[in-house]
Parts: C-alpha cells; structure tokens; sequence
C-alpha cells in the first residue's frame, strides 16, 4: 500500500495510555493521519515515495504549549527584571496601546510560530488581539492551534467593549472552526478584567460551539487577596459560582489556590496550565503543580507570553517545571520525567479538549510529530528516553516537524519561511517601539 509519508528504523515514543516504545519503528502516515505505527519488523507492507529512513533519531509527538500570547514576540526583551506592576503598567500597557495592531499582531506571531515550529511544539493555545491574523500565520506556516480571542471590559487595542469582542469571536469561530487548523475560542482574560456578566456570555459563547473557554485565573497573591476582600471567595470559588467551569476550561497559572479550589477544579475537569518560567520571571509564585495532580487535576504546560518567559521553547519549560516542583516540594521524586512529557503532550491535549486527535502517536490520530538525532555527544548513551526528552534535549535538537501530515520544517529549515520578510518588519517595529519607551518613561 502507497502512503504519502513512511517513517522507518525510528526510535519511537508514542505516549499513548500503554505508553508503548519501539526501538526500531515504522510508522506510516496517508493524508493528515497515522495509519500504521509499530516495529518496523511488523509493518513492511507499506511504500512511499516520501520515505524517511530515521535510524538513530527519535520520533515522538509534537510538543503543545497550552497557553501562550504568539504575537507578543514583537517585543521580546523590551523589558525584563522587573516587577509584575511596574511591567505591566510602564512597558506592556503603553507599548501595546500604542502599537497593537493587526500588521503588529501579523509580524509578532509569524516570528513565534516559527520560533514554536523550529523547537518542536505543533500546536499551541493562545489568548491575544486581531486573532484572525495569527490565524493566516497559522495556515501559512501549517501549524495547529487553539486562538482564543481576548474579551476584556476595558477599550483593547482591536474592540472597545467586551460586547464588540465577544460578536466579532463567534463570527470567528463561524469562519474558522470546521478548518483541519485552527479553533477559535473565547478568550475572557480574567475574572478581575471582565465582569460577571462578560465571562458568563463567554462561557454560553463556548458552549454554544463546544469548544474551550481561555482565561488566567489566580496568577498573582494580589488577585487572590483582591478577590477575597470584594468577593468573600477565591478567585476560583468566585468563577464557580458563577458557573464558568460548566464546560471545557483552559486555566492558565492557579498559583493561588485553597483545598476547596483543588476540589473545584477536579470536579469540574477544569484544565490547569503551569507557566513555571514566567511564575519565577515576575516572581507571580510557584503553583501547587505536584498537589493538583495529586488530587486528581489535569494539569499541563505552557510557556505565557515570550515577553514573561523570553523563548517558546517547552523542552525549557518542560526542565523548568520538573526541577521547580522538585525543589517546592523539597521531593526529588515528584514530577518525574515521563510525567512531565506527558503533561506537554497528551495532558495538554486533553486541556485543549483535542486528545482525541493529537497528543500521542496511535492509529487514526492525526499526524503531528516531531524527530530529532539522538546520535549527539549530549543524548549518548540512552538509558532512558524520557530522561533525555525533558533534561537533555534541547529545542534546537529538532531536525523535522510533521503537523496535519504536512512537513513543515525539514532538517531545520521551516518550510515557506524564506518568502516572509519577518526579520526585517520585526527590528524596525522594534527600533520605534524602543524610541516611544524611551520617551514615556522619560516624561
Ligand atoms: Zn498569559
């Protein structure tokens, strides 16, 4: 039997539930999907014309960031080393009013996709502005993603009220949603910049098209003290009375959170997204990662926005989050690694309610994996495959990304990426946003 892309001699790590490994496996892919995958001794009735001979390289699934903000790329590096306040409110706040716009949002996440791509991650979950136009990136460059469109009380660079961002999401999720790509998702930003009755119309909004609402929820010891004082409730406890986990949820940070909150977020199958790197950047706190999976949480990884992180890089994330909860819980045998690549892989999938499709490698899943030469001086010897995924393996050790069947980067080259002008929009949009700082923060 023809297929279109045949996989052999590959070191293959499905994470699938008998989290099966073969040492020398084939797998065959036809059209978007994964038809056969196993020892490549028991799969020798396939051909192709595309045939990859991956002696010596890993085959695993594609990463997932399950949440991050792709078009804030554009201002990588702008400022670091300071407080979540003087962050938000002297650098992020005003550069993004002045400059958020739908060519600024264009450039932003094309530099992240590719960023995202050239490190092995084959979807993420994002909540930012003119969500369409990191949409075309995505179809541009092949990647899959979860965009959740950014609904806030206060003016936001592309809508004025929460009313006009919330009709312009479902026409998205109209236009977009039955794509093989992209899914577009409410993206309330959190329950202290919407009101109660912006994130309950959020949640009827993703309810309506059965896909996940994206919100941060209790990043901050402020947020959670603030909630408290005007609410009587954690800012968890004050979501579920509103009835906003009735549905899929992605829950970004829940650093914050009481015995009750684990229970809540349990019983309504809340998915839980740990930001290790930008929790330590803004000092923002270390969530209770190893305690919420404890009590039966589904929790994954993401990298939050570049500007709080500086890379896209989740085998970065994926050493973090190991090692910070390690050391929160004075236990060196918490989060192992295997448990952490699964929280990056089929966890993050079931976040971002598409573990049916992706997340691990198996027949009639669709095609989103990634390979990498394990013949290097830093992934030689091989004890353990999941030791060397989350502590030696470098995002830059990617070699080829397959997403949707499609090859989208090859030997470390991101296909289609020579035709963008990215690098040259990025500096010069840099150049003025540098110029505007320099000139806010003077005055
Ligand atoms: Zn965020």
């Amino acid at each position: 039997m023809e297929v279109d892309i045949l996989i052999k001699n590959a070191y293959i790590v499905t994470m699938n539930s008998e989290s099966s490994i073969y040492e020398f496996g084939t797998l065959a892919i036809l059209g978007n999907t994964i038809v056969a995958i196993g020892k490549s001794e028991d799969i020798e009735y396939f051909t192709s014309s595309n045939e990859i001979d991956a002696m010596g390289s890993l085959v695993m699934p594609g990463l997932i960031n399950a949440h991050t903000h792709a078009a804030m790329s554009i201002y990588k590096g702008m400022a670091d080393d300071l407080n979540l306040h003087e962050w938000l409110h002297k650098y992020i706040f005003p550069a993004e009013a002045k400059f958020c716009n739908a060519d600024t949002v264009s450039t932003g996440s094309q530099l992240a996709i590719m960023e995202m791509i050239r490190f092995g991650t084959t979807c993420f979950a994002d909540m930012y502005y003119f969500q369409e136009k990191t949409a075309e990136i995505c179809f541009l460059l092949g990647m899959r993603a979860v965009l959740g469109q950014a609904i806030l009380d206060f003016p936001a660079p592309d809508f004025k009220s929460s009313n006009d961002a919330l009709l312009h999401t479902e026409m998205l999720m109209q236009k977009y949603n039955n794509s093989q790509l992209v899914t577009i998702v409410p993206g309330p930003h959190s329950p202290y910049t919407c009101n109660k009755e912006t994130l309950i119309q959020s949640r009827q909004l993703a309810n309506k098209y059965n896909v996940p609402l994206h919100i941060h929820i209790s990043e901050t010891m402020l947020e959670y003290e603030e909630s408290i004082k005007n609410n009587e409730k954690t800012p968890i406890e004050y979501c579920d009375d509103l009835d906003l986990f009735n549905g899929k949820t992605i829950a970004a940070h829940c650093v914050y959170i009481n015995d009750n909150d684990r229970s809540i977020l349990k019983n309504k199958k809340v998915g839980v997204v740990n930001n290790a790197i930008s929790n330590m950047k803004l000092c923002s706190g270390v969530a209770p990662v190893y305690f919420m999976k404890e009590a039966g949480v589904t929790v994954g990884i993401g990298t939050d926005g570049v500007v709080s992180n500086n890379t896209l890089d989740i085998f970065e994330e994926m050493k973090t989050v190991a090692m910070v909860h390690k050391l929160n819980t004075n236990d060196p045998t918490a989060l192992n690694a295997k448990t952490v690549v699964e929280m990056a892989t089929i966890e993050n999938a079931k976040i971002l309610g598409l573990d049916s499709q992706i997340g691990s490698l198996e027949v009639g899943k669709k095609a989103d994996l990634i390979l990498i030469n394990l013949n290097q001086p830093h992934l030689i010897p091989l004890y353990n495959i999941y030791s060397h995924i989350v502590y030696a393996i470098k995002g830059g050790d990617v070699d080829t990304v397959i997403i949707n069947g499609e090859i989208v980067m090859l030997n470390k080259t991101v296909q289609y990426s020579e035709a963008l002008d990215v690098a040259i929009d990025a500096q010069l949009i840099a150049n003025e946003v540098k110029e505007y700082m320099e000139t806010v923060n003077a005055s």
